[in-house]
């Protein structure tokens, strides 16, 4: 008998939308549709969604939330998807029941963003990591924090950890403000000067100052850019997506800034082209390896790539193995990517919240003095809460992550790490891709 998977979509929102990370009810909706359809429409599914709306995961007294755990309690689903594990709760206690109780029924939690295997003992641990987090985030920072940040941003407060180049970070009070470094704002502008006025490119920029050991250090062609792309040089701060003018002491006009941004986006259809799959594509028919050449006939603004086989002549198009590629890209390199990011932060918030433990320990044995003890403690929950959206971003990238996004000697590696070659059929436009054992 076919067994269809029951399957139901669970989504959150709280009042305080400001302090999620994530998305509205409706984005929640449409992403664990889209989800379903992908993981579970092989064998049939019936999915039913449960909107939650104002509802804190602080604790699960939900009225929604109710539902599904007498669906659970009933035996009448098999799987629960949600967003992230910070839709169901963001208590490590609640969770860890949950878990349990989702066990003995079994029914699986299937997080779209998290990708834990709860049935083992590692994957649990895994998971209670990441709970743990968002339960510590919210008694420690909260909306009200990030309100405050965002009130002190609009008073021209720099509250980033780092000045960027071409600034000191001074204390102004209890503000801290962004102070021109004469001699590094000298470098920064004229790098906007000469890419803006001069026909240079980031990456010749790049070379060129570190050939020089301008300020005595390395210059790649992405912090080049990063330097162009920063707003905070034409006196714009920009923090949490919003943009504070005038607020900031300016180290270049806004016009320079403009043209500089200007001529890179031009300058950039005459790099060369790199053939992501050279030495990889193979023509079916003539079983020989096919060339990387281009055309920019259609629209002399865009280049289409393609691959020639040197005997029939025929082409394919780069586009059709790009996305090829990209469905298997999904399950390897995304896993891959976020499992190193997560034991790297695991590594750094355990670390930080001993010196938490240590602290008050000192504190309460009398060994720190109070007011001490506080801006040591604020300093160290700083770094805790950074730690806790690097963890978010990194899931978001790698979730978000697609091959086409990745640099291109990270999809370089990635062929030479899995692919053996891909053979591709230029009439009927088919690929199929032959994998490294
Ligand atoms: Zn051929």
């Amino acid at each position: 008998m076919e067994k269809i998977t029951r399957i139901i979509g669970y989504a959150r929102e709280s009042t305080q939308r400001q302090a999620e990370n994530g998305f509205n009810l409706d984005d929640q909706e449409r992403r664990i549709r889209n989800y379903v359809d992908i993981y579970y429409s092989k064998d049939g599914y019936d999915l039913t969604i449960i909107r939650e709306e104002g509802a804190s995961a602080k604790s699960i007294n939900r009225p929604e939330f109710a539902k599904v755990i007498e669906r659970i309690k009933s035996h009448t689903v098999d799987v629960v998807v949600i967003y992230t594990y910070d839709r169901f709760t963001r208590r490590l206690k609640d969770f860890i029941a949950l878990l349990e109780l989702m066990d003995k029924n079994h029914v699986t939690l299937d997080s779209i963003m998290e990708k834990f295997d709860t049935s083992t003992a590692m994957g649990r641990f895994s998971a209670h990591q990441v709970v743990a987090m968002a339960e510590w985030e919210e008694d420690t920072i909260g909306e009200r924090t990030i309100r405050g940040l965002e009130e002190s941003a609009r008073q021209g407060n720099f509250c980033k950890n780092k000045a960027p180049l071409g600034y000191i970070k001074v204390h102004d009070g209890k503000a801290k403000k962004l102070q021109i470094d004469p001699e590094k704002a000298d470098v920064v502008r004229n790098l906007f000067e000469q890419i803006a006025n001069h026909d240079e490119t980031p990456f010749s920029m790049a070379n060129k100052m570190s050939q020089e050991h301008v300020l005595g250090m390395q210059w790649s062609n992405s912090y080049v850019y990063k330097i162009m792309k920063n707003k905070e040089y034409y006196g714009t701060f920009v923090f949490r997506k919003k943009e504070y003018p005038d607020s900031i002491p300016p180290i270049v006009s806004k016009e320079l800034w403009l043209k500089a941004n200007h001529m890179h986006s031009d300058t950039r259809r005459y790099t060369r082209h790199q053939y992501i799959f050279k030495g990889y594509v193979k023509c079916n028919k003539c079983k020989d390896y096919m060339t990387g050449t281009f055309t920019s006939k259609k629209h002399p603004n865009r280049t289409y790539i393609y691959y020639r086989c040197k005997i029939c002549g025929k082409v394919f198009s780069e586009k059709i193995i790009l996305k090829d590629v990209d469905k298997d890209f999904s399950k390897i390199y995304r896993n891959d990517l976020f499992t190193i990011e997560l034991k790297k932060l695991q590594q750094k918030y355990t670390y930080v919240n001993r010196i938490i433990d240590h602290l008050s320990y000192d504190q309460m044995i009398g060994n720190l003095k109070e007011n001490y003890y506080k801006e040591l403690t604020e300093q160290y929950a700083d770094k805790a809460s950074n730690i806790i959206k690097e963890l978010n971003m990194a899931y978001v990238k790698a979730r978000e992550t697609t091959f086409e996004g990745v640099k291109y000697s990270a999809k370089r590696e990635f062929l030479g790490k899995y692919i053996d070659k891909i053979i591709v059929d230029p009439i009927s436009k088919a690929t199929t891709i032959k994998w490294l054992k």
